[in-house]
Formats: C-alpha cells, structure tokens, sequence
C-alpha cells in the first residue's frame, strides 16, 4: 500500500513567509480574523499547538451545518481507538493522566508539575506514549516516585483501575510501561533485520511473528484477484488456541462500542445528507461497519469517490497504514470538511492538463497512464480532525488507497486550505529561513514565492503525482513492501518539481513568474539536506516516509549534480550552506531521478527501491546533523504542529437544530479533558 498523504512541514522549510501576491482566498481568511487571532497557543517539547479557522461556515445553510455538526461528533468518537492502535496500555496510560490533571490535590507549582503536565501534553498530541513522528518513546522529565505521589495526592480521581485494583497497583503496572525505556521502545520499527512486527510496538498483532503474519495473508491472499479488498485493514492478528486468526473492528467486534457512536452520529449524518448520493455513501459506510466486511469498504469508496457533487465531505475510517509496519493495517482518522470553491479553481485547471503532464512525464512511455482518468481536483476547509488526523494533521488527502479502485474508478485529491493558512500564520515570523539561506536572493525570493510555491508544489504532488504512472500487468501493489511508502512519496515529489519548473505553470497562470519555481527549487533542497534534520534525535535515522523521500532526492540529486556543480556546498563563519548553481540542471536530475522511481514502482523492483532508500534516504551525517541542531536550537522554534478543533454548539428550536455555533477559543488542555471525558469508550 502507498501512502498518500502530505504532512505540513512548514514550520522547518520555512515555507511561513507569507506573501503579498497569494490569491484571494488568503486575503478573505485574513481580513474576517482581524488582528487580535491568537494562532498558536501553546508550546511544548518539540510541539506546538494552534488553532485554525473555518472560514465559509457561516454561509453553509442550516442543514449543512447540521450535518457538519454530525459528522463531527462522528469524528471525535474513534479517539480511542487510535490511542489502543498505537500501543495496547495506551488508553490506560491516558486515563491516568487525565485523572491526575483533573484530581490532583498536591502542589501545582512544583518544578516537577511542569514536567509532568509536558508529558501529558506529549501523551495527548502523539495519541500515545511514543512520539508521533520519529515513533520512539518518550521519557518523562519527572521520575517514577512522583508518579506515584500524582497518584496517590488525587484522591477520588477515575483511575481506570480493573477489578480489585487498587490505585498502588496501578502505579505499579504503569512505571515500567511510562519509564522503563527498554519496555516498547518504538512505535514501530522498519530495520529489515528485526521481526518487523515484534519489535513494533503498534497493537495491531498480540503474540505473533513476522513469519506467522506473512504466512497467514500469503493463505488468504489471492494473487491473480484484480479487485482485491485491501486485506487485513480493519483487523488485529492475533493467536487463539494456538491458531493465528484476524479479530475484525465492527459493531460487536473489535472496537464495538466506540464504532457503534460512530454509527449512531453517522446514521444522524445520513438523515440531513446533501443529497441521495452522499446519503448513500454514508449508509455504506455504516454497513461496513456494522459487518467489518471489506467488500462492503470498496463499495463505498466507490461511491465515496464518485461523489463530487456534494458541499460536505468526509473520512471516518481505518485508512493510512503507515503504522503498520508490514503496511497492512489502517489507523482509524476522521476529516470532515467542506469545500472552498475559489481556490479550487486552481487545482482544477492542474487536473484539467493531467493527460498532457503524463504524455511529457521524463518516465519509459511503458510506465505512463495511457489514460489519466478521475483526477478530481479539490481545495478543502477543515471542519473537523480526529484519530490520526488529531492533532497532527495532513494538509493534502488522496484516497482511496486501494489501487485497481483509484484505476478504475479515480480517485479524490484535496489540498485543506485553512490548515495550510494557520501554519503560514502561526510562522510569519520564522528565523528558519534567513538561517538557513545561503545569501539574501534566495532568502528575498523565499519571501516573495515560497508560500504560493509550496501550495503549487502540494497540488502537483497530490492531483497529478500519486495519480500518475502505472503498474506493469502482474506487478502487485505491496511488491516494494517496507521502501514502499518512501518510494511513492518520492515519485510524487518528484513528479511535483520536475513540472513546477516546466513553463507551463506560468502559461496555465498558476505560477505568476519563473523565479517561484525556484524557491521551490531552493525550499526543498535546503529542507531535505538540512532543515527537516531538526526532526530527528542526534545519533538516529531518518525514519517517516516522507522525510525519507525528501532526503533521497536531495542526496542524490546533490550526488549525481557534482561533475556539472549543479549545488555546492559552502561553509560560512562555521555554518554550513547549499547553493543551487543551475536550476535548469537541477530540474533533468529530477526528471531522471523521477523515472528510475517510476521504473522501481512500475517493476515492482524491491533491490532497487532498497538501494535507493538505504542509501540516500535513511542515513544522517552526524557532523551536519550536529551544526543543523545547535543552529536550531538557538531559534527556538517547535519542530512539528498540532491544532486544538473548534467547538460546535447546536442552536436547538423546538427539538430541532436550527443554527450551529462555532467557537474557537477552547483551550489545549481543556479540550483534551473534555474528549478524554466525552468521547472515550473503549475499556
Ligand atoms: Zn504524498
């Protein structure tokens, strides 16, 4: 399975600079904020939380905001289950600590209740013990006996105690889980040498190996099927009597009790749909989850996909599997949102041209769709985020996953317009750039371009790059197994900057000169040699997909570009620079480097599609590494972002919704007390 979701990585490229030139979408948003918006309003570890605006709810007609409100609350009810994915004490671990926030009777001011509300604050972003990006766990600043003087100093709080325990007990189970770093380590780990899914930490498979999982699916799993389910999606592996079988999420199931409040505002959703289509593609969904039947989960992709007419959208589902580590099984998260009709104009002139990009694609015209078909082009206002979307949030979805459905009948790309505008916001003032520019041209072009550049470069990399390209008949989806994220994330970067810079973008008005493709140019060689390594823990790997794909194309493009110096690297005072010498050069490494990738995808080539990761895509120079994070660190800059919801109140008249409200002022951490208490159903 490919992943196919954009993560916002603004806040290291640098991309904040807001500009003068972006379109009027931008310029509404702003003026209807006024000044005083508090964007970001909290920070944390490496974290920081804002919020973000839903500009165009107050045009939405009464029943459309009802159905937003329903849809929300069907959101918000699978929190749970993306903490039990994550890790199987999770949820445990969670009720703990909003018990104690909620409870604790002892000193608040201690130096250590700092300590301890960070990691709780930690716990709450990541929907887990383990850091949502870099997958390792994270150690408290506090040490385990004033855990248990937490505990033990909040008296009546709602411990999630089991039968006949008592709270000392549960300081006990919980010590080794919260502060042993050996206990569960890593979220999931992708090092080829280990039992993939024994050392993972992810709760998707109880008490089997790598070797039992793979022998399972290859017995259940047939090949020659054109129309696969995307097996394994909505299961747990685990073993009973000695037997390896799949526990299945649904109503009654696995999960039950929160898919069936799923169901329940779901139900609510379909009684004031937009129309008969979306009315369907809603019922769909509930009957899959009422059987956890995975042919049930095509049909209503299909009819999930093919729904374009409708204002509202949504997911709520057991989608991305990027946490899996054998890349089977889906994280539960739920988006709804509505959309933004001027920006999307944009992206529809890009799917518009889909056939003339992929007829000029650099790739082996055996590679190419001889037919692009369904590129729907779509900007979109965030409504609601929850499980995997919560708080760290995409800023570009294309679904569904399951290739012969997007071939067959297409496939739905968005680009979540006021996302994107809260981080710009959140950053307008960001040292990052100027630090690491390597002279005032580029960092003046950064300025002017690199915002209206990095929404051109998001669009090209999910309406035309994931889409684009074909497999070789015979060549299965999962053929790159664990490269395969990477390799899909690289062949739609690629496809992005190879045509950001073709004169076409200016002739189609999308770029307003040449020189923005440059700051692209300039954004993504800096970020994939240098900024995006303020992610990572000196001494470590480069571990999430897409920071694997940025640094192979960089690395390599640095590599191949040296006998025509296309980028050198200076040093400046001790700081280290890259300098791009020719942005025509660069942009053929890209088209070469583009069609290797497809070749490796097409081909199913898995040696390929190792050397190319393991060799450009992984490894970190421990010395630039270093330079970058002492150079960080006295920005003071959070690394990685999350957003607290709005909060939707119902406007009740005679029994009826008549208006919904919309209140953006809660708070980080009354927010996650009030889901903690309000949406948790899982034991
Ligand atoms: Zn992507």
């Amino acid at each position: 399975m490919n992943g196919k979701r954009l993560l916002m990585m603004a806040a290291v490229a640098g991309l904040g600079l807001l500009l003068s030139n972006v379109g009027c979408r931008k310029k509404k948003i702003e003026s209807a904020a006024g000044k005083e918006f508090q964007w970001q309003i909290d920070q944390f570890a490496d974290l920081k939380i804002m919020r973000y605006q839903v500009p165009g709810f107050d045009r939405l007609t009464p029943r459309q905001k009802e159905l937003v409100y329903y849809l929300g609350e069907a959101a918000l009810c699978g929190r749970d289950i993306m903490f039990d994915q994550n890790y199987r004490h999770n949820l445990t671990v969670r009720r703990t600590l909003d018990a104690i926030v909620a409870g604790y009777t002892g000193d608040r001011n201690d130096p250590r209740w700092d300590a301890f509300m960070t990691y709780t604050k930690r716990v709450w972003f990541s929907n887990g013990i383990h850091h949502h990006y870099a997958n390792d766990k994270f150690i408290p600043g506090f040490d385990a006996a004033y855990f248990a003087s937490l505990v033990e100093g909040s008296p009546g709080a709602d411990f999630p105690l089991v039968a006949g325990q008592k709270p000392g007990d549960l300081v006990a189970f919980l010590t080794p889980i919260i502060f042993d770093p050996a206990v569960a380590p890593k979220k999931f780990t992708q090092d080829p040498k280990q039992d993939l899914v024994a050392a993972s930490a992810v709760n998707f498979y109880e008490g089997v190996t790598q070797a039992e999982v793979e022998r399972y699916y290859d017995g259940i799993v047939d090949r020659s099927d054109e129309t696969p389910v995307s097996h394994g999606l909505n299961t747990r592996v685990v073993k009973k009597d000695g037997k390896v079988v799949e526990e299945v999420a649904r109503v009654g199931g696995l999960y039950g009790p929160a898919i069936e409040k799923i169901v329940f505002w779901l139900e609510k959703a379909a009684g004031v749909a937009e129309n008969d289509h979306q009315r369907r593609v809603i019922e769909a969904l509930v009957d899959y989850y009422r059987t956890g039947d995975l042919e049930k989960f095509d049909a209503y992709n299909i009819l999930w996909v093919t729904d374009t007419a409708s204002h509202i959208d949504f997911i709520n589902g057991f989608i991305e599997v990027y946490n899996d580590p054998m890349g089977m099984k889906g994280s539960w998260e739920a988006l709804v949102n509505f959309m933004d009709r001027e920006a999307t104009k944009r992206s529809e002139i890009l799917a518009a041209n889909a056939q003339w990009f992929e007829d000029r694609s650099p790739v082996d015209p055996r590679f190419r769709k001889k037919r692009v078909k369904g590129v729907t082009a779509k900007v979109i206002t965030a409504a609601m985020l929850g499980g995997d979307c919560y708080p760290s949030t995409p800023i570009g979805i294309n679904l569904p996953n399951a290739n012969w459905i997007r071939k067959n009948h297409g496939s739905k790309s968005v680009t979540i317009a006021n996302i994107t505008y809260a981080y710009d916001q959140a950053s307008l003032n960001s040292p990052l750039t100027r630090e690491f520019a390597p002279n005032d041209e580029v960092f003046e072009r950064a300025r002017k371009y690199a915002s209206i550049a990095s929404d051109i470069s998001t669009d090209l990399h999910e309406v035309l790059g994931h889409g684009s390209g074909q497999l070789l008949p015979g060549v299965s989806d999962d053929a790159l197994k664990n490269y395969s994220s990477p390799i899909e994330e690289a062949r739609a970067d690629l496809f992005s900057l190879y045509y950001i810079m073709d004169p076409r973008m200016v002739e189609l008005g999308l770029l307003p000169d040449p020189e923005a493709a440059k700051a692209e140019y300039d954004s993504e060689i800096r970020n994939g040699l240098q900024t995006q390594l303020t992610r990572i823990e000196f001494g470590k790997e480069i571990e999430q997909a897409h920071m694997r794909a940025r640094s192979l194309i960089a690395h390599w493009v640095y590599e191949q570009g040296k006998p025509e110096n296309v980028i050198t690297r200076t040093t400046r005072d001790g700081k280290t620079y890259f300098v791009i010498n020719d942005y025509g050069k660069l942009r053929r490494l890209y088209g070469r480097l583009l069609a290797e990738v497809q070749r490796i995808t097409s081909e199913g080539d898995y040696e390929g599609a190792r050397n190319l990761v393991e060799t450009y895509g992984v490894r970190v120079d421990r010395e630039l590494h270093r330079e970058v994070l002492d150079r960080f660190a006295r920005l003071n800059i959070a690394p990685y972002g999350g957003f607290v919801n709005p909060v939707y109140r119902p406007v009740v008249d005679n029994g009826r919704i008549v208006d919904v409200e919309v209140d953006l002022t809660e708070g980080y951490v009354e927010q996650m007390l009030r889901y903690g208490r309000d949406y948790s159903f899982l034991k």
